[in-house]
């Protein structure tokens, strides 16, 4: 089932069908095809703010306020960007230079912090790829495209087989500057001792494993043992105690608003 990911820039693969399709945008959603099959998931921009049933009414402006308390799913830490999920307008990355790479200014100290302790701990991390602007994104995805339709396909197989290789502008996680990809993006990473000091420690800065091996069908993206994802050190540590990715973890604060930190 897995589709080809190519080394460097953190290809993402799509895995069928997206499970957990969670209500943190406003969008609805037609999904085609069964449960055991590749599905063809089209995306409607929802302009009567309908959610779905499992949200209460009260909720139904999703905006992402960039100084909100932590635990809120409101909050720009726990933005939440999937192949179904567009970047909501109302996050606006703020983007500057760090460690040659660019990223969301809100995720340099944190990152800086983690970065120094690895390096004392004898871990060499570093950065692959960071913060892709949805013209990049757009880029990689054209050029996709374009080896698509060198290998033969017509227009719409090629449009349709990179979907399935690279996330279209404003859907990948990479526009957010809040997701880091490390050390060369390779599978091998997994047997990495940086990997592992990641997995231990990540959680003390704010960063998650974004798409887990075991959350592949919810998340929607083949397992990624280099891309990491900020959300916040609180949020972070209750995601990794609850076992929870962070589709599961939207999810569950919104079903559980009383979980919600009131700061
Ligand atoms: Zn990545």
């Amino acid at each position: 089932m897995r589709k080809k990911s190519i080394v460097g820039v953190c290809i993402l693969t799509v895995l069928a069908p997206v499970a957990a399709l969670t209500a943190a945008a406003a969008f609805l959603y037609a999904v085609q095809g069964t449960s055991s099959q590749a599905s063809v998931v089209t995306v409607v921009p929802d302009t009567t703010s309908s959610l779905p049933s499992n949200v209460s009414e009260n909720t139904n402006t999703i905006a992402i306020p960039m100084d909100s308390g932590a635990f809120s799913i409101t909050s720009w830490q726990l933005v939440l960007v999937n192949a179904e999920t567009k970047l909501p307008d109302s996050f606006q990355p703020q983007i500057t230079e760090a460690f040659d790479k660019e990223m969301d200014e809100r995720i340099v100290e944190p990152y800086t912090q983690m970065y120094t302790q690895a390096l004392e701990d004898g871990i060499s991390l570093w950065i692959s790829s960071a913060y892709r602007s949805p013209e990049k994104q757009q880029e990689l995805f054209e050029r996709e495209v374009q080896q698509n339709l060198l290998s033969g396909l017509s227009e719409i197989e090629a449009q349709q087989k990179a979907e399935g290789a690279v996330q279209r502008p404003y859907y990948s996680e990479h526009n957010t500057g809040l997701a880091i990809d490390f050390n060369g993006v390779t599978d091998d990473f997994k047997n990495d001792d940086a990997y592992q000091w990641l997995l231990d420690h990540a959680q003390e800065y704010g960063f998650v494993l974004r798409y887990p091996e075991e959350k592949e069908d919810i998340t929607g993206i083949m397992y990624e043992p280099w891309h990491f994802r900020y959300v916040g050190v609180e949020n972070a540590i209750r995601m990794n105690e609850l076992g929870l990715c962070l589709e599961e973890y939207v999810n569950y604060l919104q079903l559980h608003p009383q979980q919600e930190s009131e700061e």
